[in-house]
């Protein structure tokens, strides 16, 4: 779930991990540590809290190890403690590792390893693998051959890495189901669970596949298969600048990643949309006979990807007449959804190692569906279950609630069905005008940051409020779900979303004087609807401010929010924006840390 960096090679460690700790803060942790190898022992230091703290402990600035792991921890075994900090030893302290993701039979493993009098000292499911290495190690007598027999008795899953004094210039690593790359440069091998991790350092990275081992000294580096066959492995350059994942000037990196929208947005397009040309897709080979056969779409994601795909939905179903479902992924997986190989299933992470989406995937494939990932991370575990990969192109998204990866997603999703369309020959008007509408859309997004002082205004007014409401209709209804979990992510204000037409169905009845109430309007054919519910809510004492690319002029709202009026289909991209902002200054004016919201993580690679 958390962080890891590793690093061998001529200089010292202990500052390198650190460091590397530190680019990996934004994934919400609990505690953090280090292991190096100094004078062939493994010298361990961890603390709760931040990784800052890690410099108080008492040596770690004088440790001149060459050969080192780190650890952020997310708890999920065991409360976050120093004890239950990672790096985690052996009970004779020869082996130390460090581990992301869950081991689930670990208490079957730890009771297996007691009866052969083994010790252990915390809580966690961790601790096993340590203790298994130790195991068997004592008969192969060799580091890698050792956490390959102990990986087979995980399981779960995990990313780990391993050093022991028994071989002290060696690092093992493996992973199944949870993310690892090894970056290079002259001399020198990093490793990180994510790449802005040692970015500073290099930009050719190694992704390892599920399954992979691999074993690092100063100057080799080998990959082996679940069976310990070595394998290839090929060199990525990873195009991301350091500067991507810092916060150029920025206090905070949502607003930054808020303001790199334009950019995320044309970057996603990129080629695969001009004018006048049909849309591209070098990536998926998906021919008419194919689309013809399918008789449904299904988009399964979590949170704000799951809302990309309510906005998309729209559009598969309005230019392709095929039905479109979009399903939370942590349901889907366990129910026994009615997918065949005529249903087409996309599957929609940012980090592309949501553990649910990914689960939710391998059951489509089961069922006999043709899958399609889109992730914003290059080699990412959901890209190596699909059958097709597409990624959006919006940069390493830092910021915990997710803003540019959203608008992203969503116009991949809305291209995908462009593309669709004119592979199917329903190339209709409405096709041409949402791709010229969709090439407009990164300068309307810039348009759309000029009412960022209104907002600022506007947060100050309500950052007080204990329950804001959300409504809309059609599809500024699934951007009223967004907005809401925005505010709810980092503001920690109450906020529900309801399709306004809902209202007299039982929220009404929430309504009070003082109560914020906003308000979406993008969609004409709803707009006097719309009008007509908000003007319920303000009868009922309720302030309301509508968020609207239209004029409204003629129907007095006290505060009304414009954007830049754009195709029904993509407003929510423009709608959206004001409320982001909003969001971010609610959580500014309650001084609370918008980057990392209590309680949550990056990327959710447990479910
Ligand atoms: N399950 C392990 C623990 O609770 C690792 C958690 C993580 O991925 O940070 O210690």
């Amino acid at each position: 779930m958390c962080g890891i960096v590793g690093y061998i090679g001529k200089n010292k460690a202990n500052q390198i991990l650190i460091n590397g700790l530190l680019k990996l803060e934004y994934r919400g942790y609990d505690s953090a540590g280090i292991a190096v190898i100094e004078d062939k022992n493994i010298i361990c230091k961890k603390d709760i809290g931040r990784v800052s703290n890690l410099y108080k402990l008492e040596g770690i600035n004088d440790l001149t190890g060459t050969i080192g792991i780190a650890h952020t921890r997310w708890a999920t075994h065991g409360k976050p403690s120093k004890i239950n900090a990672h790096p985690h030893l052996d009970a004779f302290n020869t082996f130390a590792v460090v581990h992301n993701g869950i081991i689930e039979n670990y208490n079957e493993l730890k009771e297996d390893l007691i009866s052969k009098g083994y010790k252990f000292y915390t809580q966690t499911d961790s601790e096993v693998i340590p203790n298994l290495i130790s195991y068997y190690y004592k008969e192969e007598k060799d580091l890698l051959k050792a956490v390959n027999r102990a990986c087979k008795d995980l399981k779960g899953s995990y990313a780990i890495e391993v050093i022991s004094k028994e071989e002290p210039d060696k690092i093992v690593v493996a992973r199944k189901d949870s993310p690892m790359v090894i970056g290079i440069a002259d001399d020198e091998k990093f490793i990180a669970s994510d790449i802005p991790a040692v970015l500073e350092y290099t930009k050719d990275f190694y992704l390892l596949a599920d399954g992979q081992f691999v074993e690092l000294t100063r100057d080799s580096i080998k990959f082996y298969d679940e069976n310990l066959n070595e394998v290839e492995n090929k060199i990525e350059t990873i195009e991301w600048s350091e500067t991507a994942s810092s916060k150029c000037g920025y206090e905070d990196y949502m607003l930054k990643e808020i303001y790199e929208q334009p950019k995320a947005i044309r970057e996603t397009i990129g080629s695969r949309l001009n004018e006048n040309e049909k849309c591209q897709f070098d990536d998926i080979e998906i021919d008419k006979e194919y689309l013809k056969s399918i008789t449904q779409i299904r988009i399964v994601a979590c949170g704000t990807a799951m809302y990309a795909g309510l906005v998309a939905k729209n559009t598969f179903e309005k230019l392709l007449s095929i039905n479109t479902e979009v399903e939370v992924a942590s349901e889907f997986r366990y129910r026994d959804p009615l997918i065949d190989q005529r249903t087409l299933a996309i599957f929609v992470s940012q980090s592309g190692e949501t553990a649910d989406t990914i689960a939710a995937l391998k059951l489509a494939k089961k069922k006999g569906c043709k899958t399609i990932s889109i992730s914003n991370v290059l080699g990412s575990s959901i890209t190596r279950e699909a059958d097709y990969t597409i990624y959006t192109h919006a940069g390493p998204e830092i910021a915990v609630a997710s803003t540019k990866a959203y608008t992203s997603q969503v116009v991949l999703l809305e291209l995908l069905a462009i593309y669709f369309a004119e592979v199917l020959e329903k190339d209709s008007e409405e096709v041409k005008t949402l791709k010229r509408d969709i090439l407009e859309l990164p300068k309307k997004v810039e348009d759309t940051f000029k009412v960022a002082d209104e907002i600022k205004e506007l947060a100050k007014q309500i950052y007080e409020q204990k329950d804001v409401f959300f409504i809309g209709r059609g599809i500024d209804y699934t951007t009223t779900r967004e907005a809401a979990l925005k505010l709810k992510e980092i503001s920690y204000i109450h906020a529900d979303a309801y399709q306004a037409g809902e209202l007299k169905h039982g929220p009404i009845a929430l309504i009070e004087n003082g109560i914020t109430v906003i308000g979406i309007i993008s969609d004409k054919k709803l707009l006097k609807k719309s009008v007509s519910n908000l003007q319920e809510v303000i009868t009922r004492g309720a302030n309301v401010v509508v968020v609207t690319d239209k004029n409204l002029s003629k129907y007095n709202f006290k505060k009304v929010i414009k954007v830049p009026e754009t195709n029904r289909l993509i407003s929510p991209i423009l709608t959206v924006i004001p409320l982001q902002l909003l969001a971010y200054y609610v959580a500014k004016e309650k001084k609370l840390d918008v980057d990392k919201p209590r309680n949550l993580a990056k990327s959710v690679t447990v479910e």
